[in-house]
């Protein structure tokens, strides 16, 4: 626990270096603790270490974690981001627990959360989940679809969408490693352009936040270089 701190320290650290080497502001990017498979203890240590946003991937594990943390009421309260792949069958449960979800990447989906998002709360901070690397097997719509499912996104009354959000597969050597980030805030300053009102871009995670962050992220999603290796997942 003693090491979140300091590992926490080191990657603000790399965000700035990054920010800097890009020409961009030191505060142009936000910083996500993706906290999967790790203790509510972990995140306490993380928010004690100044951490707002969490994020988490497995809905049943996030919400035993968040009734650890309630019955100690952090303050300021945690901003929690959902960032797995989302289920139908889960909708209701993101809707009700969640800040934002990040992996939205289909109309449906979008549909259940924005009716099931209580009407007490305010609307479910999105982001787009795009393909980016056009792999068979990930989630995330082709980025050909980004523009329409973005357009009926914006038009849910119980969702705000604020940007795209992407897990490029790792480049092969040789291969440029900024080459997916490029694509993407490529594909985020034409839907920009074409009206859609997007201030966020959710790329970068510990082994590629700089390649990210030169491409113009302006959200970082960082586990393991804060928390260390993940336990064993012990449940989807
Ligand atoms: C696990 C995960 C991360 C964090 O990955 P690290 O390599 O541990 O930093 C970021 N984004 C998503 C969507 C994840 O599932």
């Amino acid at each position: 626990m003693a090491d979140i701190e300091s590992h926490l320290a080191a990657v603000r650290h790399r965000i700035r270096a990054a920010c800097r080497a890009a020409g961009r502001s030191e505060d142009a990017v936000r910083l996500l603790a993706i906290s999967k498979t790790q203790s509510a203890d972990a995140i306490r240590a993380a928010h004690a270490a100044g951490q707002i946003a969490f994020g988490e991937n497995y809905v049943q594990e996030a919400l035993d974690k968040q009734a650890q943390l309630t019955a100690t009421a952090l303050q300021p309260p945690i901003e929690w981001h959902f960032t797995g792949p989302i289920q139908s069958n889960k909708t209701r449960a993101i809707a009700q627990a969640f800040d934002w979800a990040h992996g939205v990447d289909r109309l449906k989906i979008a549909q259940r959360l924005s009716e099931q998002r209580p009407a007490e709360l305010p609307p479910l901070q999105v982001c787009v989940q795009v393909n980016i690397s056009g792999e068979a097997s990930k989630s995330g719509c082709a980025p050909a679809e980004a523009a329409e499912l973005c357009r009926a996104v914006a038009a849910l009354p119980r969702l705000r969408l604020r940007g795209l959000m992407a897990i490029p597969a790792p480049t092969a050597d040789g291969e440029d490693p900024r080459a997916p980030f490029r694509a993407l805030h490529a594909l985020f300053e034409t839907l920009r352009r074409d009206g859609l009102e997007l201030d966020t871009l959710s790329a970068g995670m510990s082994d590629d936040l700089e390649a990210a962050i030169a491409e113009g992220s302006t959200l970082v999603r960082v586990g393991t270089a804060i928390f260390g290796a993940r336990p064993r997942a012990t449940h989807t």
